[in-house]
Formats: structure tokens, sequence, C-alpha cells
């Protein structure tokens, strides 16, 4: 499939060639190409929230590329289950350049000082404690991979594998776009990873801990996320930012 010509003047003069150079490989040949040793989109991190489905996405890093940077935004506010399963995992699955980052203490203190926009303005929250600190992160990379899935939800039923984030102006993968929940969880038992502690509890989505809670039966999975407010995403996969081949 061409991509639709969707704002060009601001795509990368090579992506519909590199488009197609990853069009057909399976997920493991697909992230061979994205770290293939010529570097063809330049350097590029993997973005993983160490939540309830990052394992396998991880798992196939650690193969692949075990020194590409993985960057973990810690928000301040996440679960002291997160925490401990994303050190579990490193070492589980030996990862050799994971990059904790989050706010600055002085921007926080100059931004939210009692740590309560959360409960007001959780926009601002995300867009202080995540898409900010991402932005940062990402200032010296030219693309990154996240581990999002069609099925996830409906905001995330059009992403594609290979995506052009023109907020940023870098590649923007998401290798396991077609992957089930079902092929998760078989990668994941015949590989015996480690499931997320609180996964058995309800979690099917984990975020910071103050706007997350279980989901119940029949809900989305990503039901559990800012319940109180109408907010469906932190502001890192901004839809409007994204330039889709297949949308
Ligand atoms: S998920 Fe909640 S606590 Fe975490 S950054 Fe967003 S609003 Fe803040």
């Amino acid at each position: 499939m061409q991509p639709e010509r969707l704002e060009t003047h601001r795509l990368p003069a090579d992506f519909n060639r590199q488009y197609q150079a990853l069009a057909g490989l399976d997920t493991r040949g697909f992230l061979s190409w994205v770290f293939a040793p010529h570097k063809p989109f330049g350097e590029v991190g993997v973005v993983t929230s160490f939540g309830t489905e990052s394992a396998v996405l991880l798992h196939l890093i650690a193969d692949v590329a075990p020194a590409a940077p993985v960057i973990f935004i810690d928000t301040g506010f996440h679960f002291d289950e997160t925490l401990a399963y994303r050190d579990e995992l490193v070492r589980h699955l030996g990862l050799l350049n994971v990059r904790t980052v989050g706010l600055d203490p002085l921007s926080e203190k100059r931004s939210d000082p009692a740590r309560y926009l959360h409960l007001n303005d959780p926009d601002a929250c995300c867009q202080l404690r995540k898409v900010k600190v991402l932005d940062h992160a990402l200032r010296h990379h030219d693309g990154w991979i996240s581990g999002q899935k069609r099925y996830q939800s409906h905001e995330r039923s059009v992403i594609d594998r290979v995506e052009w984030d023109s907020a940023r102006g870098k590649w923007k993968f998401n290798p396991l776009a077609d992957w089930s929940t079902a092929d998760l969880l078989t990668y994941q038992t015949q590989q015996q990873m480690p499931a997320h502690p609180l996964a058995s509890a309800g979690y099917l989505s984990v975020g910071c801990s103050p706007c997350t809670t279980p989901v119940m039966a029949g809900e989305d999975m990503r039901a559990g996320r800012w319940r109180q407010h109408e907010k469906r995403e932190c502001g890192l996969h901004r839809t409007a930012d994204v330039i889709v081949a297949a949308r």
C-alpha cells in the first residue's frame, strides 16, 4: 500500500521507500531492519511504560537490539509494582540501555508544587510529566518505537506500523500494531515471561496510580484510565500529529 498523500511536505523525502522496505516483514524482521547496523532511520529509541503489555516488545528488542535505548518516563506517580516490574524485566531480558527520565524538580516546583494537578487538570499534568519529558528525551533521536496495538481502543484502531510523528519530526513505529491479545499471551507464555504484578488484579492497562483503576468485565481495556474524566490518552500519541499510511 502506498501512504496517503497527507501533508507530504512534512514527510521525509524517503518516506515511501522506507515504508515499502518494512512492508511485509514480520515483527522480528521489522525490528531487525529498524535497528540494522547502517541505521536506516537514524537513532531510534523504544518508549515503554513497563505496563501489563510491555514485555513482548521488550523481549523482541532484547533479542534483536539489546543495546537499543529504552526510555521509561517516571512521572513520580507510578505504582511501586510498576517500578519493581521494570527492574525485574530489565534483569530478566538483559536490556543494556534503559533510561528512566522524568520532570526535573525545579520545573515541578514551578508548575505543580503541591502535585495536585492530576486532580483538576489531568491534560496539563500529562503534558508536564509525560509529553514534555518525552520531547526532551527524544531530542537527539530520529525516531521512536511504541508498543501500541490496534485492539487497545477506538483511538488506536487506526494506527499503522510505520508512521511519521509530524509534531516531533520523527519516525514513529508501532511494530505490534496488528497483534491480538491472544498473540501476546501466546508469545508471553512460550517465552515464560514475568507478568506485571497488577495484571491479575484487573489492571489491564497500568498508568499512574492516581489515574488508574481496575477494569470491569466487558469494559474497554483502557476504561480504567482517568475514569473520572473524558480523557482517553495521555497525549504521547496524538492522532492529529501523526501521519498514517492506512488512514
Ligand atoms: S496519568 Fe495522571 S498522574 Fe500521570 S501524568 Fe497523567 S494526569 Fe498526571
